[in-house]
């Protein structure tokens, strides 16, 4: 009989500091719990800090695109050759993922040859230059006739 309220781990009470060996989880004297409630806000927090770590983080990196992309409009070789000849200007850029060149030239057409009618229409040509990634001396240049691509090609500096 005496024996029994010995039983069990000596724990002392954080509210009513009463100290008492029991197995329970709650103080017999005040009833309150032992363990300590707030270490589940604790790792909310920490859970709320990381999220928000990675959230500032994620838009860091947008923001970073963005301005990368300011000055770029830069293609691939690979974009470059999958734009068809007889796109309108509009559709070429598009296929660009929207950029546009960082040089447009309007080159007038060298006139008729010799013994063919020259045309009564000057047909001047707008070509858009995009550099090569990777390959700073290369450039892009699509050629528009008309609101039509009639050459596509890399120009090597
Ligand atoms: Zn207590």
């Amino acid at each position: 009989m005496e024996g029994e309220a010995q039983e069990g781990p000596l724990k002392i009470c954080r509210h009513c500091s009463v100290a008492s060996r029991t197995e329970a989880e709650d103080c017999p004297a005040c009833g309150k719990p032992y363990r300590r409630q707030f270490r589940w806000k604790i790792w909310l927090a920490v859970v709320i800090i990381v999220a928000a770590f990675f959230v500032g983080f994620g838009v860091r990196k947008l923001l970073q695109n963005d301005d990368s992309n300011d000055f770029a409009g830069t293609i691939t070789l690979e974009q470059g050759a999958a734009v068809a000849l007889g796109d309108s200007r509009s559709e070429v850029i598009e296929s660009l993922d929207g950029q546009d060149p960082v040089l447009e030239e309007d080159r007038a057409q060298e006139g008729g040859e010799a013994g063919q009618d020259a045309p009564i229409e000057s047909s001047a040509q707008t070509c858009l230059y995009y550099p090569i990634v990777g390959d700073p001396d290369a450039v892009w240049e699509f050629c528009f006739q008309d609101d039509v691509l009639v050459s596509s090609s890399s120009l090597e500096g």
